[in-house]
């Protein structure tokens, strides 16, 4: 029999006549004569209460403790979940990310799978079982409970799927797939039949909250049929899949934007090897994630560097700028609030003037580019936060991404 593998989110399962909604569906997919996996998210905002009373305890929670507490949100929702099936008259059992052979690094927080042993889950599925797995966690090597960084229930399913080498992995959420840009900013967005795996990626790392980056990277890795979808209606959703020459290759597919980011200067550091070194490195022990970095040229033996970071990471990399701009006896600033919004696109690798059309667009709203970044299927521009919106709209309409 196929394997499904489907994945609810935490707005699917916020409430008990939510969980038996989803639970019948667990059941209308046996029922299709499919073997069913289900990964499901904590109930609603419950992993964020759950945080909020570990920061009433503490400053600094344990991070072995903060996953220990983390997790317990997942495995409310499988339990629940369970009753619910078993009231329908369909058998299910819920199982732990441990229990269901979900092995991870030991990166507490944000720990990523090593190998998912599929012995048990074989075994329930065998047995005519709708097996239900707890998203976002597993256990570590020295046999502790991790979780995989918020979201990382999108992960779990994604693996599950790979190591299960199951049909399809359906992400249900309460959108009903993934769009041309923010149906909240850009009116017009249009629901998009497929995108590629390496779209999906330059989405989800540029500000489409719909999936984590990380499933997409599992999933573009081992092949995974990705599919998103709403749980409160019969919609088909967006596929995610390799890019096919039947594919239509858009030259932009989706706009996306963020407004969290923070943009730092070190003015005047000396120019000479091992400078950037020292800098960054001092960032990254601290785990602040740096996304653009620019260096100007050099004038007189000095250089500035600007980079950004998301504001949540803005007192660490404070810390880590404190101590090296000390050692290298230079200054910095902290820039304005910005945001950053991005174009995507496969089509764009062979078609020109794509970058120049969309500072052009900027350019005529008013708006400064302060830093660009590109990759080959992607522009990032990191403008003021308060024309975020403003730009997601203009380039909507410029890349004819707007609804005929
Ligand atoms: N419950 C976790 C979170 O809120 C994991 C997930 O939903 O995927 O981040
Ligand atoms: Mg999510």
């Amino acid at each position: 029999m196929p394997i499904i593998v489907q994945k609810y989110g935490g707005t699917s399962v916020r409430d008990t006549g939510r969980i038996k909604n989803v639970a019948r569906r667990l059941c209308a997919a046996q029922d299709e004569g499919y073997q069913v996996v289900a990964v499901v998210s904590a109930m609603g905002d419950s992993t964020d209460e759950l945080m909020q009373m570990a920061h009433q305890i503490s400053a600094e929670p344990p991070e072995r403790e903060l996953d220990m507490l983390l997790s317990t949100g997942e495995r409310v929702s499988v339990a629940l979940l369970a009753m619910a099936i078993y009231e329908l008259g369909h058998t299910a059992i819920s199982l732990s990310g441990n229990q269901a052979g979900i092995q991870t690094n030991t990166m507490h927080t944000r720990a990523r799978i090593t190998a998912v042993r599929t012995r048990r889950l074989r075994e329930e599925l065998d047995s005519g079982k709708i097996v239900l797995v707890a998203g976002f966690q597993g256990v570590s090597p020295d046999e502790d409970i991790t979780t995989l960084g918020r979201g990382g229930s999108d992960t779990t399913a994604v693996a599950l799927a790979a190591a299960l080498k199951a049909e399809v992995c359906e992400i249900y959420t309460d959108v009903d797939g993934v769009y041309t840009a923010d149906p909240n900013v850009a009116p017009g967005a249009r629901k998009l039949d497929a995108v590629s795996y390496g779209e999906m990626l330059e989405m989800a790392a540029t500000g489409a909250e719909v999936l984590m980056l990380r499933s997409v990277e599992y999933a573009q890795k081992y092949k995974v049929h990705l599919k998103v979808l709403s749980s409160f209606s019969n919609q088909p959703g967006t596929w995610v899949r390799e890019e096919d020459e039947k594919m239509e290759k858009a030259v932009v597919s989706g706009v996306t934007h963020t407004t969290d980011e923070s943009k730092l200067t070190l003015l005047r550091v000396p120019d000479r090897p091992g400078v950037a070194a020292t800098v960054f490195g001092a960032l990254a022990e601290r785990n602040v994630n740096v996304d653009m970095i620019i260096q100007n040229v050099s004038e007189q033996g000095t250089t500035d560097i600007s980079f950004t970071v998301t504001q949540s990471d803005l007192p660490a990399a404070q810390q880590a700028l404190d101590i090296i701009t000390d050692e290298l006896g230079v200054a910095y600033v902290i820039g304005g609030q910005m945001g950053k919004v991005s174009i995507i696109g496969a089509g764009m690798k062979s078609y020109p003037g794509v970058a120049a059309k969309m500072f052009k667009t900027l350019a005529d709203e008013g708006i400064n580019i302060e830093m660009i970044s590109t990759s080959s299927i992607k522009v990032s521009c990191v403008i003021e936060r308060d024309r975020v919106e403003e730009a997601v709209r203009a380039l909507h309409q410029a890349f004819s991404l707007d609804e005929e």
